[in-house]
């Protein structure tokens, strides 16, 4: 869940800094025993900068013992940084190191969510999410064209075969690889068994190698966390299906249909088309059963807005459980 991830973050971000303190006392010990010299300096350093406070205080920012006391802090700090490259460091070897110098490891530039945020974000998402364990096994790499016959049978336009491969070509030489710059929408849908929900883990993956953030919710899911954001004011669950890179909504009409889900829904889904937001879609609905399942309002969005893919084949399911029959049936008949 995404609920509970900002602590994580933040959490994350404290351990970092931790670590950093620790290295950088750490490197202020090695100095201390191999060249003291050095952190002469940087305590004097450190008295004059408290002088220096206290003379802007007493004289104000023009006072020339106040630019005498700039200028010596200068002079000690160019010495400092010599005497450290002079001994083979490097000249920032006694700063606190970052490992994001835009946010200083803190998640936040002033108010605003820091890019490493987000990166973070998607590696703890992809880490826990049962995403994560489906895409070991779906992804394009074992994407199986041989269950898409070439033979139509005269009920579509295209054989299956032609038809999987136009929908791949779009998703892998234009969705995917253009996928910051376009908001398009899609909607899968066709039969149980022809390979949507392969075909958006493929989709997720990609993305989620690629950085992005990507959420992946069964209708059923994506209804209860909308229900928790209406009773429990959860903002920080909506924020993060709102504003994610897309979300992935698998098998709609799967879930509970009420007066009050539809109604949800419709909320939820304006607000993600008005922003701009990517959605996925699968379901294994007919498109004149989703008008029926969901009101006009919907359908009408759905039709309006997202890109179709209808997806046919034979049962892959079925096709994959007669695979395995007929090898169980060569065996037996080799061992005979
Ligand atoms: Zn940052």
């Amino acid at each position: 869940m995404i609920k509970g991830y900002k602590t994580q973050i933040m959490d994350y971000y404290e351990k970092i800094r931790y670590h950093e303190r620790k290295a950088l006392q750490e490197r202020k010990d090695n100095i201390k025993r191999e060249h003291p010299e050095i952190l002469d300096l940087e305590n004097e350093i450190g008295r004059l900068s408290i002088k220096l406070s206290m003379d802007i205080l007493r004289h104000g920012n023009a006072d020339d013992v106040v630019s005498k006391t700039r200028e010596a802090i200068t002079d000690l700090r160019v010495q400092k940084a010599e005497l450290l490259v002079a001994y083979g460091y490097g000249q920032d070897y006694l700063s606190m190191h970052y490992q994001c110098s835009k946010c200083n490891d803190t998640g936040y530039i002033g108010t605003k969510r820091c890019s490493c945020f987000d990166r973070y974000l998607v590696k703890l998402y992809y880490k826990s999410s049962e995403l994560a364990e489906s895409i070991k096994t779906n992804n394009f790499n074992t994407f199986n064209l041989d269950f898409y016959s070439p033979r139509s049978d005269g009920s579509e336009k295209f054989s299956p075969r032609d038809n999987i491969e136009q929908i791949l070509s779009y998703i892998k030489n234009d969705y995917i690889p253009n996928f910051k710059n376009h908001s398009v929408n899609m909607l899968f849908y066709g039969d149980p068994g022809t390979g949507k929900t392969f075909m958006t883990q493929c989709i997720a993956k990609e993305l989620l190698d690629k950085g992005f953030l990507v959420i992946y919710k069964t209708s059923d899911e994506l209804n209860k966390d909308l229900r928790t954001i209406t009773f429990d004011n959860d903002k920080a669950l909506e924020e993060s299906l709102i504003n994610c890179d897309l979300l992935i909504i698998d098998d709609l009409g799967a879930e509970q249909i009420t007066d009050f889900s539809v109604t949800n829904f419709f909320t939820f889904l304006n607000k993600k088309l008005i922003k701009n937001k990517k959605m996925l879609i699968s379901t294994n609905l007919l498109l004149s059963d989703l008008t029926k399942s969901y009101t006009e309002r919907i359908t009408s969005r759905l039709f309006g807005n997202f890109r179709l893919q209808k997806f046919y084949t034979e049962d892959i399911r079925i096709q994959k459980k007669s695979l395995r029959q007929n090898r169980f049936s060569e065996k037996t008949i080799l061992n005979q």
